[in-house]
C-alpha cells in the first residue's frame, strides 16, 4: 500500500488559520492563496464542485436508504458544503439523506468563518448551525448536523492522515487544496490512494485543477479523468470516476459486486493482486476488526434495542433519526435503573499520556455536548455547567501536570485552573488547584432517557426478555452474513411467552452484567454505586452556599439545584463497589461519601453546616444504589457482535503467533447483533457517541470515530486477547 502508517499524534490544539481579508474574502497567509474566488467564488463553486459531480440529478435519483456521502479535501469556509446542502435540500427526495466527510488541517475561529459566509444570505440556514456548533480546533473527528437530513463530520488533522483513518464510503470527491503549487501536500500519490481506499463503486471527483502531476497521481490511485472548461479566465479543469478495474475491486471488497450484477451492469474484468494493493491501501493490523458487510438497511427495516438506559435509549435515537423503525424494550421504564440519578455527570478523566481510551474519551464529551444542544438547546435536560477536576494530592497535582504539558489543549476544551480560579467558576471556596472542562456539564439522566424513548419513530414496550435467538443464523454465514430474504433475524422471548422478530439487535444491557448467551462470553463487571442526597426545606434554604459547576476528586457533587418550591438538593457519591450485590441503601456508604466531599471541598461543607446548624452526616439524607457494568479495560463495549465460537476456530493459530495475519473473514460477526453496554459511570460522555457509531455502522455510513478508536471500542477485543494468551 501506498498510505503511510502514522501513528497517532498526541492531543494537541490545531493551529488555526492565520487570515488576511480583502473586504468580504479571506486569504491564507501562511499559503498565499485565496479560499474561494473574490469575484464570484459562489458560481466558481457551482460549476466546479457541483455541476462537475453531477450532483443535481444524482441528488434527485437518490433512492437509497444510506445517505449521498461527499468527501472534501480542504474545508475551509465551508462554502463548497453550504453550496452543496443546499442543492441537495433543493432537488433530492424528501426521505434523501446527505453525509459530508471535509478533512481541515487549519481550521478558522467561528468568527471568522461567520464573516466569510455572511457574504450570502441565502445561506444563512446552514452557515447558523455550522457557526453554532463550530468544534474548538483539535484533532480529531466532529460531527454537526447542518439540517434534520444533512450530517457534517469535519476531519480535523492532515488530509492524508485523516482518510487514511476514515471508514466509510464516498460518493463525490471534491479536491479544493490550494493551488497544487503551493500546497503540494494536498494533492499527493498517498492522499489519492487513500481516496480511492474510501470510494463507493461509482465515486466521482472534480477539481479546480489541471495539473499534470495531480492528473498522474489520480490515475495511479484508480481514478480516470478527463478536461472539460474551467470556470472564467480558467482554461480547463479536470473530473472524472474511478476507472472501471477499480470500480469492481471497490464493489468486491464492500460485498456490493452481487448488487452489482443484479442490475445488470457489466462487470469489469477483477484487477490483478498487484493493482488490488493499490486498491485497498488502509491494511488492517488486525483483522479481526474488519468491520462485518453492513446488511443492506431499507426503509423497512426494524431494529430492537434491549435496555433503556441512557445506552439504549441513544441507540434508540440515532437509528429513530434515520429513519430506522425502532422497539426500545426494557423490563423497567426508561431511565429506571442505574441511568436514574437525580443529577449525572458528564465527565472523563484522561490518562497523563495519550491513549486510546482518552482520545475517545475526550471526543465523547465533545460529541455528547454537541448532542445535548441540538436535542435541548435550552437546556431543560442538561446543563452546560462545566466540571472541576481538582488536585486533592500530590500524586494527582503532578498527573494533571504531566497531562497538561503533553496536551496542549483548546482553553475552550480544557485548562488547567488555580485554587482561585476554580473557586471563582464554582461560585465557592475551592482550596485545591486543577483542570477545568468548559464543555462537561450534568445532565437529568432519567428525563433525558425518557425523552430519547419518545422520539418519533421509536416504540417503548416495557417486557423482560429472558431468552435471545439468531432467526437462521446459518444461512446468514454461508451467505457472508448478509440478510438473504430480508426475514428477520433475531427473536427476542419475554418473559409472558410473547416473541418479537426484527431484522437487527442492539443489546444495550448494562445493570444485567449476566448476558443473555450468544452474548454470555462477555467479560463485563457489576460495579455497585451508592449516591447521596440531602434536600434542604424550602424555609431552611436560605443562606446555603450554592456549587455553580460539578465537582470531582475521588468523587463527584453536582450543582446544587433549586427547585421551583425553594427547596435545594445537593447530592453527591458515587462509591464504587465491584462484586458487591447488596441493594439496601448502606449508612456506611453514605458516610463514605459525605467523607469525599468533606475532603474535596473542605471550605464548601464547613459553609455548608454553618447554615444548617448540621454536621452533613447528621442531616437528613437519601441514598439511592445502582450497578454500572465495566469492562476489563474500563473502555465500552460497542459495535458489533463477535461469533465467539467461531472466532475461537478462526484465529486459533494466533495462540502461537500474535502476529499472525488470518485472512479477514466475512461472517465472523453475529449478522445484526450489537452491543453498546460497559458504559461505567460515565455512560453520558461516552454512549451517545457509541450510538452514533453504531448506528452509522448499522446504517453503511462513515464512522464518528477514528478507525482505530472504533477498533478500541470492538466488543471482541477481549475475546482476542485471551485467544492470543491462551486462555
Ligand atoms: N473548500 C473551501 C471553501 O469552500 O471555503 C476552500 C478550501 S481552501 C482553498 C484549502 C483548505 O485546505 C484550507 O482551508 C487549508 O487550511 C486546508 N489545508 C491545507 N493543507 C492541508 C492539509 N495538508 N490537510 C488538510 N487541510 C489542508
Amino acid at each position: 500500500g501506498v498510505v503511510p502508517e502514522v501513528p497517532l499524534a498526541p492531543l494537541a490544539a490545531l493551529e488555526e488559520a492565520r487570515l488576511e481579508w480583502d473586504d468580504a474574502a479571506p486569504q491564507a497567509m501562511d499559503y498565499g492563496d485565496v479560499y474561494f474566488s473574490i469575484h464570484d467564488g459562489r458560481a466558481e463553486t457551482v460549476h466546479v464542485f457541483l455541476d462537475s459531480n453531477r450532483l443535481s440529478e444524482r441528488f434527485r435519483d437518490w433512492r437509497e436508504a444510506r445517505p449521498f456521502v461527499i468527501g472534501e479535501t480542504g474545508f475551509g469556509t465551508g462554502l463548497n458544503i453550504l453550496c452543496a446542502a443546499q442543492r441537495f435540500l433543493a432537488t433530492a427526495p424528501a426521505e434523501a439523506r446527505l453525509h459530508v466527510v471535509s478533512v481541515e488541517k487549519h481550521p478558522m475561529r467561528a468568527a471568522d468563518l461567520e464573516r466569510a459566509l455572511s457574504a450570502w444570505p441565502d445561506l444563512a440556514s446552514l452557515a447558523k448551525p455550522l457557526v453554532a456548533q463550530w468544534p474548538a480546533a483539535v484533532l480529531g473527528v466532529h460531527r454537526l448536523w447542518l439540517d434534520e437530513r444533512i450530517t457534517l463530520d469535519l476531519h480535523f488533522g492532515d488530509a492524508v492522515e485523516r482518510l487514511s483513518r476514515l471508514e466509510g464510503g464516498v460518493d463525490a470527491w471534491f479536491l479544493d487544496g490550494f493551488s497544487p503549487s503551493k500546497n503540494p501536500e494536498m494533492w499527493s500519490p498517498a492522499l489519492f490512494a487513500a481516496m480511492a481506499g474510501i470510494s463507493h463503486p461509482e465515486a466521482t471527483f472534480a477539481t479546480f485543477t489541471a495539473a499534470g502531476f495531480v492528473r498522474r497521481g489520480l490515475r495511479a490511485a484508480g481514478f480516470a479523468w478527463r478536461k472539460v472548461p474551467g470556470h472564467g479566465m480558467k482554461r480547463e479543469m479536470i473530473c472524472g470516476e474511478l476507472d472501471a478495474a477499480t470500480s469492481a475491486a471497490r464493489a468486491e471488497l464492500m460485498g456490493l459486486a452481487e448488487r452489482q450484477e443484479q442490475h445488470d451492469r457489466p462487470r469489469p474484468p477483477l484487477p490483478s493482486p498487484a493493482q488490488r494493493g493499490v486498491l485497498h491501501p488502509l491494511r488492517r493490523e488486525q483483522p479481526w476488526t474488519q468491520p462485518p458487510q453492513p446488511a443492506p438497511i431499507s426503509r423497512e427495516t426494524h431494529v430492537a434495542v434491549l435496555g433503556a438506559g441512557i445506552a439504549g435509549t441513544s441507540c434508540a435515537e440515532a437509528l429513530a433519526r434515520r429513519g430506522v423503525k425502532v422497539t426500545l424494550i426494557d423490563a423497567e421504564a426508561p431511565g429506571a435503573r442505574a441511568s436514574g440519578n437525580t443529577q449525572g455527570a458528564l465527565y472523563v478523566k484522561l490518562a497523563a499520556e495519550t491513549n486510546p481510551a482518552s482520545r475517545f474519551q475526550l471526543a465523547a464529551l465533545q460529541y455528547s455536548r454537541r448532542w445535548l444542544a441540538s436535542l435541548d438547546p435550552e437546556q431543560t435536560l442538561w446543563s452546560a455547567s462545566g466540571v472541576l477536576q481538582l488536585a486533592t494530592s500530590e500524586r494527582e497535582r503532578k498527573r494533571q501536570q504531566r497531562f497538561a504539558d503533553n496536551h496542549p489543549l483548546p482553553e475552550a476544551l480544557l485548562r488547567p485552573v488555580t485554587a482561585g480560579q476554580a473557586s471563582q467558576i464554582a461560585g465557592s471556596e475551592i482550596t485545591f488547584d486543577g483542570l477545568f472542562y468548559p464543555v462537561a456539564g450534568w445532565v437529568r439522566p432519567k428525563a433525558l432517557c425518557q425523552h430519547l424513548a419518545a422520539t418519533p419513530g421509536v416504540s417503548f414496550r416495557q417486557a423482560r426478555i429472558v431468552a435471545i435467538q439468531s432467526l437462521g443464523a446459518e444461512e446468514g454465514r454461508e451467505e457472508g452474513g448478509k440478510t438473504g430474504n430480508g426475514a428477520p433475524r433475531w427473536q427476542l422471548q419475554a418473559s409472558d411467552g410473547s416473541y418479537l422478530e426484527v431484522d437487527q439487535l442492539i443489546v444495550a444491557l448494562g445493570e444485567q452484567t449476566h448476558l443473555p448467551e450468544p452474548l454470555a462470553h462477555l467479560p463485563l463487571q457489576p460495579i455497585r454505586g451508592q449516591v447521596s442526597e440531602i434536600t434542604v426545606p424550602p424555609d431552611q434554604a436560605a443562606g446555603l452556599p450554592m456549587l455553580d459547576s460539578v465537582v470531582c476528586a475521588g468523587g463527584y457533587v453536582s450543582p446544587c439545584q433549586r427547585h421551583a418550591d425553594g427547596s435545594v438538593t445537593l447530592s453527591f457519591g458515587a462509591t464504587f463497589a465491584p462484586r458487591d450485590e447488596d441493594e439496601a441503601v448502606r449508612e456506611a456508604d453514605h458516610i463514605a461519601n459525605v467523607a469525599e466531599l468533606r475532603s474535596a471541598l473542605p471550605a464548601f461543607v464547613a459553609a455548608w453546616e454553618r447554615a444548617r446548624g448540621v454536621r452533613l452526616e447528621d442531616d437528613t439524607w437519601q441514598g439511592r444504589v445502582a450497578w454500572r457494568a465495566a469492562s476489563p479495560d474500563k473502555s465500552p463495549l460497542a459495535g458489533p457482535a463477535p461469533d465467539a465460537a467461531q472466532w475461537r476456530e478462526d484465529y486459533a493459530a494466533m495462540a502461537f503467533d500474535a502476529k499472525k495475519r488470518v485472512p479477514s473473514l466475512s461472517g465472523a460477526h453475529l449478522p445484526g447483533l450489537w452491543l453498546s453496554t460497559a458504559h461505567g459511570s460515565r455512560g453520558f460522555t461516552t454512549a451517545p457517541l457509541c450510538a452514533e457509531l453504531i448506528a452509522s455502522q448499522l446504517c453503511g455510513e462513515p464512522l464518528p470515530l477514528e478507525r482505530e478508536l472504533a477498533e478500541h471500542l470492538h466488543p471482541g477485543r477481549r475475546l482476542i486477547r485471551d485467544i492470543v494468551q491462551r486462555r
